[in-house]
């Protein structure tokens, strides 16, 4: 498809010897599932589109339950690769992030704009089927009542090419009788703004990513950019990869009309994609993908997508997590990382140090908000980043080996700004305003039986807030 004007120049509905006329057209009448092709349309570009998310926030790819209870596997069981950004996630294709930013915009929405997208096969809870409907949580990953066509997908993804603006396919412009009558004119194209311009730019760049490290490598071209995912359903039945180019789209579906046979590891769905494209794209310029104004880049922290905090962002123990990435200008962070904290811990008890212990290490962890471990009937699963990561139930208990009066969490000569990060969360609960004011903007709380910290210059933030951890988090996702 053409997606600066919607044509469709090629359609394939089936392979093999032609059986007869008017058979079954599979680009256009077979919906399918469409697995992790689904992610971008459903839930990471009305996420970008609507402010909830930028490709730099951060999601906990961590064990992670449907509100039905049931655990979000990824495509590797047991895989969960802890925080990452959402350019990450979607170019490694993890579903636990997917399902997160569904969730967090709400099913509702994704339905939404996969109806703007031009999805023809959505089942809303009114035309429910059997009692199911399109307005779930597994929607993030392709599980669908009836599933997606082919060419529904290729003219979705020509949307996200032609700068957010859909285009309901054309497969003629004109009929004429003998006599050179028109008798039927569809030159002009039906159209309507899916996403805004930034977005549709900005998820093209993550698609970029898609080929260039992730898991649509092979689909690469030699003389064009491309952008596009990949989706493979659960028992390997059924195969796509849906991409662009900066002149063509095309949809690739692998499967059995019946799934009676699993598909072959052997075929690549994105190697038939490229050899495909690449015949079409031959002797055609070098395109680009033009970045329209609206756009900055911004250095943010890859743990938190937040900015990024010198002494701590820059010393995660496994190197820097200092990130650039590009923005839409109303939607560029403001916030500075709260993920990334410094931490005293008593070598003895393992705990928080208090102002007693004298056998202590600092150094620099992630803050999430559980242990990041699972299991089911089969085995257990922990975040890969789980060893790097501290909880707030952690950060609350302080050494009781070594707890004399007036702790502190933070060495003489640390810096006050880590040590009221290290043991705080963002929230509005007495005890977090004095360690948040201390030593930064001298903004004198009121809050009693707190402001001792702000005229000890060692922060005891630590010692005078161990109760407020928990309360106020686990809500970025
Ligand atoms: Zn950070
Ligand atoms: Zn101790």
């Amino acid at each position: 498809m053409d997606q600066h004007t919607g044509y469709v120049k090629v359609l394939v509905g089936g392979r093999g010897e032609k059986s007869g006329n008017r058979t079954l057209n599979r680009a256009t009448d077979s919906p399918r599932q469409p697995g992790s092709s689904i992610k971008p349309l459903a839930a990471y570009g009305p996420a970008l589109d609507t402010g909830a998310i930028t490709l730099a926030s951060a999601i906990d790819d961590s064990p992670y339950y449907y509100s039905s209870g049931q655990l979000v596997k990824n495509f590797t069981a047991g895989e969960y690769r802890g925080l990452m950004t959402v350019r990450e996630a979607i170019y490694r294709s993890q579903n636990v992030p997917a399902v997160k930013v569904l969730t967090l915009i709400t099913p509702q929405v994704g339905f939404n704009y996969l109806e703007k997208f031009g999805i023809s096969t959505l089942v809303s809870p009114q035309k429910a089927i059997n009692g199911s409907h399109d307005i779930v949580q597994p929607l993030a990953l392709g599980g669908m009542t009836l599933g997606v066509t082919n060419i529904d997908m290729t003219a979705a993804y020509a949307a996200i090419a032609n700068h957010g603006t859909y285009t309901k396919p054309v497969y003629y412009t004109a009929v004429y009788d003998y006599k050179g009558n028109l008798l039927l004119d569809n030159s002009s194209s039906e159209t309507h703004t899916v996403l805004k311009e930034q977005t549709a730019w900005l998820l093209t760049s993550a698609l970029e990513s898609v080929i260039t490290q992730g898991t649509g490598t092979s689909a690469a071209l030699s003389n064009q950019p491309v952008a596009g995912k990949t989706g493979t359903t659960n028992n390997e039945t059924d195969k796509w990869f849906c991409g662009f180019t900066p002149y063509y789209t095309a949809s690739i579906w692998l499967g059995y009309d019946d799934n009676s046979k699993v598909l072959s590891k052997s075929i690549s769905h994105t190697k038939i994609w490229q050899t495909i494209m690449s015949q079409i794209h031959e002797g055609l310029s070098t395109g680009e993908f033009t970045q329209p104004s609206g756009i900055v880049t911004a250095q943010v922290c890859s743990q938190s997508g937040k900015l990024a905090v010198a002494g701590l962002c820059d010393e995660d123990p496994r190197g820097s997590q200092v990130i650039t990435e590009y923005f839409s200008a109303d939607n560029v962070p403001t916030e500075e990382c709260d993920t990334h904290v410094k931490v005293t811990i008593c070598n003895d008890s393992g705990d928080i140090a208090s102002a007693g212990c004298t056998n202590t290490s600092t150094r620099v962890y992630i803050k999430k908000s559980s242990s990041g471990t699972a299991s089911d009937e089969e085995s257990s699963y922990s975040a890969y980043d789980s060893s790097y990561a501290i909880t707030d139930e952690k950060l609350s208990r302080l050494c009781s080996l070594h707890n004399g009066s007036n702790a502190s969490a933070v060495k003489p000569g640390s810096q006050t700004t880590e040590a009221s990060q290290a043991v705080t969360t963002p929230s509005n609960t007495a005890g977090t305003t004095a360690a948040n004011n201390n030593g930064t903007n001298g903004n004198t709380s009121n809050t009693t039986g707190t402001s001792a910290a702000h005229n000890n210059n060692q922060s005891s933030s630590a010692a005078q807030n161990p109760t407020t951890a928990s309360q106020n988090w686990n809500t970025a996702e």
